[in-house]
């Protein structure tokens, strides 16, 4: 059998293993074809295929900052985009500005903190992040530092909620532009975790419908943070709209309790995604 996890993040993001110890640690769980997905950079490519071990496999990817822009209301979701040309000015401007966007937004975060008398400070969060594109996960731990919380996953239970009085948004880039940038860029496109409805709203099957339409390539369908419904749906959206259905960890290290290949991808869905490829444009050899 081939174990393949198409959803991972480290330190280039707001993972906490570096991309070494990614791969390494990918190797000793038995993965054999590994995903590094970091929050809106390719930072951690490099690195990673560098001290890729022998038999794992590296897919590059990123997990693009998206929402879906409705008539009256915005829905914040994620994009998976693989094996895409980096070099694409486009989107190496989409990436630029989400990322900008982090660090302003962390900082409006942790402001509201501060002005709630939590003890932490904005050089705390940039210090752990060591560079890395910024998320609540860093913010999360440096009130864990300061005693504040016990884990990350109580910060996020309360104060680093989108429900909570503290939350700013992110600026996020329009989902069918960046579906289409990324299959202008040779790569392909998974809508991760659709119905992660801890996460906030999900966005409705009509939303899934006018994604395939402009070219989505897949649904992130096993996923940690989905309910059996929820996939057992989301099979019957994919068998309607040809997309390749895959599954993942989205494994973050100790920032989350979850495991490598927690959750995993088929062989024949791994195949299906990159014969999706366009590799007139984007010639990436995958890394074995
Ligand atoms: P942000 O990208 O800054 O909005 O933060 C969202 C990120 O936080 C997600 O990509 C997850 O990696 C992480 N996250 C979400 N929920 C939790 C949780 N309960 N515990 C730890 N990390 C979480
Ligand atoms: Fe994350
Ligand atoms: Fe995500
Ligand atoms: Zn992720």
């Amino acid at each position: 059998m081939v174990v393949i996890d198409l959803h991972t993040h480290s330190t280039a993001s707001d993972g906490t293993d570096t991309p070494e110890q990614l791969v390494q640690a990918a190797a000793a769980a038995g993965v054999d074809v590994l995903a590094i997905t970091d929050h809106d950079t390719t930072a951690g490519w490099d690195p990673a295929e560098a001290a890729l071990p022998a038999g794992l496999t590296l897919v590059q990817g990123t997990e693009f900052s998206c929402a879906w822009f409705g008539p009256n209301r915005r829905i914040g979701l994620h994009l998976l985009g693989y094996l895409y040309d980096r070099d694409d000015a486009e989107l190496r401007e989409a990436r630029a500005r989400l990322r900008e966007s982090r660090l302003h937004r962390g900082e409006a975060i942790v402001n509201n903190l501060i002005g709630a008398g939590y003890p932490i400070t904005w050089e705390q969060v940039t210090d752990i992040s060591a560079g890395g594109a910024v998320g609540r996960p860093h913010i999360g731990r440096a009130l864990v530092e300061s005693g504040v919380v016990p884990d990350v996953g109580a910060a996020f239970a309360d104060l680093l909620s989108p429900f909570s009085p503290y939350y700013v948004r992110n600026y996020d880039q329009d989902v069918f532009d960046m579906i289409r940038l990324v299959r202008n860029a040779g790569g392909v496109t998974v809508f991760a975790h659709p119905r992660a409805r801890r996460r906030g709203q999900v966005v409705a099957d009509e939303v899934i419908a006018e994604m395939a339409a402009v070219g989505l390539d897949g649904l992130e369908i096993d996923h940690p943070d989905l309910a059996p419904e929820d996939r057992a749906d989301l099979r019957v959206l994919a068998d309607q709209f040809d997309l390749v259905r895959t599954g993942s960890s989205d494994y973050h290290g100790t920032n989350k309790p979850i495991r490598l290949a927690a959750e995993t991808t088929t062989h024949d869905q791994y195949e299906a995604l990159l014969s999706r490829r366009n590799t007139a444009v984007a010639p990436i050899v995958l890394t074995t």
